[in-house]
């Protein structure tokens, strides 16, 4: 998706070659209009895969899950992070590993969100290692729903997410994938392939 590459290559800051910082537009503030045109993009991909639901990840798959449900006509929950649970019988639950704070989080869907058959677009702002998306997965396995697919915003490619979760038969949407982040600049796996 070439305006969100646009956006990160202006706007994304390189904090070391693992960690992309896109603040200005996607993790902290929200760019309206890009955030459309990404909904509309994951739309696209999956209109004919009769999507019943998305389901996401607080707080930043919220604004492009919110997009894309509203282009698909489709309803979205998302999951909850919390630290201590103490009413745990009406939630549907699992733990995260996070990436970004290197600590082990509960993510939660209350039980009456999620129903037996349903179609699930699961949506991240970042596949990393894949341990966000398997824990959402794994909350949709637990109400006996079918997850259809996987939509990611930043895909960073040198890291193993994709591979564990196609290694899992999941299909894999990414909007934009990066092949490395070094010298203070993210490369697109695009730009490497059709180099070559
Ligand atoms: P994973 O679970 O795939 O290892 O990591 C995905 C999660 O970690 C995403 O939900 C995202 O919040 C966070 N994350 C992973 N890598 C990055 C990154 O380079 N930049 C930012 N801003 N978040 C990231």
């Amino acid at each position: 998706m070439q305006r969100l590459k646009q956006f990160i290559e202006k706007e994304g800051s390189v904090i070391n070659d693992q960690v992309l910082k896109v603040d200005s537009f996607l993790n902290h503030a929200i760019h309206p209009q890009l955030m459309k045109q990404i909904g509309e993009e994951f739309s696209h991909r999956f209109q004919h895969d009769g999507i019943t639901k998305i389901v996401t990840l607080e707080s930043s798959g919220i604004a492009p899950a919110l997009m894309a449900s509203l282009a698909l006509n489709c309803e979205l929950v998302f999951a909850r992070k919390r630290k201590s649970m103490t009413m745990t019988d009406h939630l549907y639950t699992s733990s995260v590993h996070s990436f970004t704070k290197n600590q082990v989080n509960d993510i939660s869907v209350s039980k009456n969100l999620l129903e037996k058959g349903e179609r699930i677009l699961i949506i991240d702002d970042f596949l990393a290692n894949g341990q966000a998306a398997l824990g959402l997965i794994d909350l949709v396995n637990q109400a006996q729903a079918n997850v259809i697919g996987l939509g990611i915003v930043i895909e960073k490619s040198f890291q193993p997410g994709r591979e564990i979760l196609e290694k899992k038969g999941y299909r894999v949407e990414s909007l934009a994938r990066i092949a490395h982040l070094s010298e203070g600049k993210a490369t697109f796996l695009e730009s490497i392939t059709s180099a070559n």
